[in-house]
């Protein structure tokens, strides 16, 4: 059966003290509590090592926000995958709408980010979802295909089973404007059947999609009780250990 995940991505918010004691706080709330999903956070980079360091990583899942689509070498200040899983994090955010607009991460560039990943044995946080326009034009369906088809679909079945997906529409991240439960059913739905007609029912009903995008401690509940909704990426709301717990409580 798949799993129900909350993850925060942090973004780059928070100085390694603050990120630190953030973590920490987090961790003693899930310390003598048993949540109903699995919890990961996703700090920058330079706070990984300090904090896998410093949490209970079997309660609380630690993820980078990116890594290099090279293994090694002169890339001046990249991030391997290789490095990422040394400093204890087992998952990594790739594809986020941030970095396909802000540093053209484009499908084919995101494709070696997930193979790099795989191979350093990290789980992807694969995120997806379309622009305003792209959602007013009625295009939204195949732009999150093609986002899919362009990245994971050269996967093995035994591959992309390691993968975690995040449906975020981009005009509802960091907007205040969540889209409604009703529309990411029907995007998280689709997303399920694409990937039944690529890799078969089982893999498909075992894949977590996860939502994001203005999810708070106030609609994650209705958002969560969706049938393919598995949980969600939170970023605004991921920076307050409460708003977070909250969240993680709304199963
Ligand atoms: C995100 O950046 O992944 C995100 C969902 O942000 P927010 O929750 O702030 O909309």
């Amino acid at each position: 059966m798949r799993k129900n995940i909350v993850a925060g991505n942090w973004k780059m918010n928070k100085t390694l003290p603050e990120g630190l004691a953030l973590a920490t706080e987090l961790d003693k709330m899930l310390s003598n509590y048993q949540p109903k999903c699995e919890v990961i956070i996703a700090p920058p980079f330079i706070h990984l090592a300090s904090i896998t360091a410093t949490i209970d990583t079997k309660k609380i899942g630690v993820s980078a926000q990116n890594c290099a689509d090279k293994e090694s070498g002169a890339y001046t200040g990249e991030v391997s995958a290789a490095m990422v899983k040394s400093t204890g994090a087992n998952y990594v955010i790739l594809g986020h709408s941030e970095r396909r607009t802000y540093y053209g991460e484009t499908p084919v560039l995101l494709k070696e980010k997930v193979n790099l990943a795989l191979k350093n044995e990290l789980t992807p946080i694969f995120c997806i979802g379309e622009v305003l326009a792209e959602r007013e034009s009625g295009i939204y369906f195949d732009v999150v295909k093609s986002q899919i088809e362009g990245s994971l679909f050269h996967l093995s079945a035994e591959d992309f089973s390691k993968i975690i997906l995040a449906y975020e529409p981009v005009w509802a991240i960091g907007t205040g404007k969540t889209a409604t439960p009703q529309q990411a059913q029907e995007m998280h739905a689709f997303i399920r059947q694409i990937i039944t007609e690529k890799y078969g029912k089982s893999i498909a009903e075992n894949t977590s999609i996860l939502y994001g995008g203005s999810c708070n401690p106030g609609n994650a509940k209705e958002l969560f009780a969706n049938e393919d909704v598995d949980g969600g990426l939170i970023g605004g709301a991921s920076l307050k250990a409460a708003d977070f717990k909250a969240i993680i409580d709304a199963f």
